[in-house]
């Protein structure tokens, strides 16, 4: 996935779509803050908090699940993957990490061990008021308390795609496409999402277009030469995630870097 930020207004679409889409329980009263529990989370950032008008700069970076690959693109292995002790997280067949609810022992271990904090803890019964129980996506199953829940790339939707496709005789799993919520719901098409293997799709395309405006949430190794980058990539959890952000904002990319 690529999301531009030079396009992205910060309207909060995203959110609304991701949490509507996949069953995110809705509080009456919304005061109470650890009570919320969400994929995608709106990060406001500006160049620098003291910067007054006209020289502050606001930027708004959309956040979920990095869909890390690990070092080994064959063998993907995320670094919250291999801590989990009931295989409750994997990678499947169509290259996303997931997470099945009811398997998940609530252990914590996948979300410590996350370096986006891309996953959220259900402290608390989900709970729907009023007309919200009548929208539940029947595709997406309700988490329970106690367990981890994260974004998954709507895999549900690729799911339902898939199956359609196999009805019309389409055995090819790459050949089947699907459009997330958040990427469909998004005003401004800020959001590309597609195939990183293919480097026809307009994914790969755009990213090799955008190579100057082009990073990675807190990942310096893509500015590294190919020795340190070669070294890096054996260090014990290496991300290596497949969401990759634009933005024309120097002071972004600076901001983004561990230093
Ligand atoms: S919290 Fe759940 S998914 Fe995470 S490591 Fe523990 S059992 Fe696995
Ligand atoms: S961002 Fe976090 S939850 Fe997502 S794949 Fe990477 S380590 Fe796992």
């Amino acid at each position: 996935m690529a999301i531009d930020l030079d396009k992205c207004t910060g309207c909060g679409a995203c959110a609304i779509a991701c949490a509507q889409e996949n069953n995110m329980p809705i509080f009456e009263d919304d005061s109470d803050i650890p009570k919320r529990v969400s994929f995608l989370e709106l990060m406001k950032v500006t160049n620098d908090r003291d910067a007054k008008y006209p020289d502050v700069e606001v930027c708004y970076i959309p956040k979920m699940c990095q869909q890390c690959e690990g070092n080994d693109p064959k063998n993907p292995k995320p670094p919250c993957v291999s801590v989990c002790p009931v295989v409750a997280t994997d990678v499947g067949d169509d290259g996303i990490v997931s997470q099945v609810w009811s398997r998940c022992i609530g252990c914590r271990y996948c979300q410590a061990s996350c370096p986006y904090e891309a996953r959220a803890f259900n402290w608390w019964k989900p709970r729907y008021e009023g007309d919200f129980k009548n929208s539940l996506n029947p595709e997406v199953s309700i988490a329970s308390r106690g367990t981890v829940v994260k974004c998954q790339f709507c895999s549900h939707i690729w799911k339902r795609e898939r199956d359609r496709a196999v009805e019309n005789g389409v055995l090819d799993i790459n050949a089947v496409t699907y459009t997330p919520a958040c990427v469909a719901s998004c005003p401004t098409k800020a959001f590309v999402f597609g195939d990183l293997n293919d480097p026809d799709s307009e994914l790969c395309r755009l990213l090799e277009k955008e190579k100057d405006r082009k990073f990675r949430l807190v990942h310096t190794i893509d500015e590294k030469d190919e020795k340190t980058r070669e070294k890096l990539m054996h260090i014990k959890n290496f991300p290596n995630p497949k969401v990759y952000y634009l933005t024309s904002k120097a002071w972004i990319r600076e901001m983004m870097r561990f230093k």
